[in-house]
């Protein structure tokens, strides 16, 4: 049989791998020793509740052998093997998880930087090989094939003969050339060495012979050489070590192989509960949002071991939605192996758990707040969103777990602050928790409507973010600390004194509003002398439960009826505009119109609402330049 060529995607990471100048190709081992233990864990799955597999415990083990004079080193497993298909689809294409999201993450970078971090599995065994010879035999088949190739030419498939079920692979390392030596993986002790940095935690034993000299018997100085079969691997999963013997990079090594990241965590969270559930839970918080993480793709869930045994990749049932950005695993002795998705969710077992993750993973994300400040800050702006908007989603039913997590930007601290930070700073005579919506906090700050609240002295959170305002309106309160947006009817700002004394002063502007609201017609649902404002002249506000940025974001979602929100024109009373409108108003009733008209304008593009007819909007104005109108 020919030489098969590559997919060209396949061919490109194949490239990068060959010609790479990355100086940790070590990992190569990290990820050939990954594949043959998860290819051992389908097969030792199954061989628990499979009779037929006819393997105990022991006959599972990883061997790696040095051949000095050949110049190879190989990887051998007595894992679920793979057919001839298997080879083709494997290790012919980029295959699955590493490998397809590294292209999907990765189609214009070609950083080798990122490569060597990043579990990019088979193909980096030619960052130090210049050929690789696959042998495999499934379970369940009596032929074996070899898979073989030296690079971006293309690769064959042959027969071979191979005894027992599983893979070996290959690799015959590069030759040396100047600075670049490949010696090193020919040697026992390096090659231990970088076992021991990666893959120390994998649950099968990792054998290698290594030579070794002893003193002869009876003689004072005569040394004989022999070999002695060495586990290079500790075994003991790193979720079942003791807190005490683990390093960070223990942790983040282990989350960035397992997990496919290539940055550290910000958080690992390592905990070994005894009582009415018994389990081990190894959590991480990554440091960056996932790039799929706020679409349809994404896929919650953490890894579910029985006992050590892998049954499940992604168990949903373990997390909660709004704590969907965590990673990790969960290692219970009380869970049946042979456990069904239908039967999980009814285990209460398994609720029980899940129930104390949750739990778990809020108290760490408060510890968190309390003690690294910024780096839960970090942790918000990658994952607040979904805080957020969970809130929102649950219709207040996870709101108990979620409020004092939440962070909004403090116009007065000038950054984010949690509601509870608010309030300790809210001033005496202040009733509502005062917040005002928009696009960026630059567009907030300069809102006519937070004029007077901040001329108060009080403290506004300013919501950039389209879920904010839902989520508030689900809220409600916090601490009995009612919500209340800088635009709505009223602030709670006046006196009684001064209440009496503006609705007598709206009394006496009443006709001319009413006059000023039917010119604008189907456009508001009034105009009002503003409590609100000090040197602006008009703003927008609403009425009822719809705010005007709550109307913005309805309608940019797919929906065929737009809802709209009550507006409201404020007109400020000390501007010298007002004095100019109610002249107008005795004098000239047409240019009044044309006024008004203008004003609205105004008012929206302050809001950032696009307006109907900005041509006429333009003449309009131009025509007062030009002193026409
Ligand atoms: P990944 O491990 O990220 O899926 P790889 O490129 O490392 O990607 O491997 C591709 C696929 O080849 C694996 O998903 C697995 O199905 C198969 N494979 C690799 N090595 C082995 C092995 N030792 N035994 C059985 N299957 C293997």
């Amino acid at each position: 049989m020919g030489k098969i060529q590559f997919k060209t995607e396949s061919k490109r990471l194949l490239d990068l791998m060959i010609n790479s100048v990355y100086t940790n190709r070590e990992i190569f081992l990290r990820e050939l020793i990954s594949n043959a233990s998860d290819a051992m864990d389908k097969l030792y799955y199954r061989s628990l509740t499979d009779q037929n597999v006819g393997m105990t415990k022991e006959d599972f083990a990883i061997e790696i052998s040095i051949d000095k004079e050949n110049r190879t080193l190989t990887i051998s497993d007595t894992g679920c093997g793979m057919t001839k298909e298997e080879l083709e689809n494997n290790l012919g294409t980029i295959a699955k998880s590493g490998s397809r999201a590294f292209k999907e993450e990765n189609e214009e970078v070609e950083d080798i930087e990122i490569i060597g971090q990043f579990g990019v599995g088979f193909y980096s065994a030619f960052m130090v090989s210049k050929g690789v010879t696959v042998s495999s035999k499934a379970y369940g088949s009596a032929e074996a094939f070899q898979w073989e190739s030296e690079g971006v030419d293309g690769y064959t498939i042959t027969d071979c003969s191979k005894d027992r079920v599983g893979t070996d692979v290959i690799l015959k390392l590069k030759d040396n050339a100047g600075e670049d030596n490949y010696d090193e993986f020919l040697d026992e002790y390096r090659i231990k060495g970088i076992v021991k940095k990666y893959s120390d935690y994998i649950r099968y034993p990792i054998k290698m012979d290594m030579e070794r000299r002893r003193l002869i018997e009876g003689s004072d100085n005569e040394y004989e050489d022999y070999i002695e079969t060495e586990v290079l691997n500790t075994m003991v999963p790193i979720w079942r070590r003791n807190k005490n013997e683990l390093t960070d990079e223990d942790y983040n090594n282990f989350y960035k192989d397992k997990f496919f990241d290539f940055e550290d965590p910000l958080r690992v969270i390592h905990s070994s509960i005894e009582g009415r559930a018994t389990y081990n839970a190894l959590l991480f918080i990554p440091a960056k949002t996932p790039y799929n993480y706020y679409s349809k793709e994404y896929e919650k869930g953490l890894q579910l071991y029985s006992n050590g045994v892998l049954i499940m990749d992604k168990c949903a049932e373990l997390l909660p939605d709004h704590f969907s950005f965590v990673r990790g695993l969960v290692d219970s002795q009380d869970l049946s192996l042979n456990i069904s998705r239908e039967m999980l969710q009814h285990d209460r077992q398994l609720k029980l758990i899940a129930r104390n993750l949750e739990k778990k993973i809020k108290s760490e994300l408060l510890e968190m707040l309390d003690k690294q400040r910024e780096k839960y800050e970090e942790f918000f702006k990658n994952f607040g969103l979904q805080l957020k908007f969970a809130v929102y989603n649950t219709f207040g039913a996870a709101q108990d777990m979620l409020k004092d997590l939440l962070m909004f930007y403090s116009s007065s601290e000038k950054k984010l602050v949690t509601i509870a930070e608010y309030i300790s700073r809210m001033q005496e005579e202040q009733k509502y928790i005062y917040y005002a919506c928009g696009e960026s906090v630059a567009r907030i700050d300069r809102l006519p409507q937070t004029e007077l609240v901040k001329d108060k002295g009080f403290e506004i959170l300013y919501l950039t973010e389209d879920v904010d305002e839902f989520a508030l309106k689900v809220l409600q309160k916090y601490d009995e600390k009612e919500f209340k947006s800088v635009s709505s009817g009223d602030l709670g700002l006046e006196s009684e004194e001064e209440k009496k004394s503006s609705e007598k002063q709206a009394e006496d502007y009443k006709e001319m509003f009413s006059f000023m609201q039917e010119s604008l017609t189907g456009k508001v649902k009034g105009v009002r002398l503003s409590q609100r404002l000090k040197s602006h002249p008009v703003c927008l506000t609403s009425e009822g439960e719809l705010s005007l940025e709550m109307e913005k974001v309805l309608n940019s979602l797919p929906t065929d009826k737009p809802v709209k929100a009550d507006r409201v024109l404020e007109v400020n009373a000390d501007h010298p505009i007002f004095a100019v409108v109610c002249q107008l108003y005795k004098e000239d009733k047409d240019k009044l119109k044309t006024y008004t008209d203008i004003l609205y304008t105004q008012a929206l593009l302050i809001e950032g609402i696009a307006i109907d007819d900005p041509v006429s909007f333009s003449n309009a104005v131009c025509n007062l330049m030009a002193d026409k109108a």
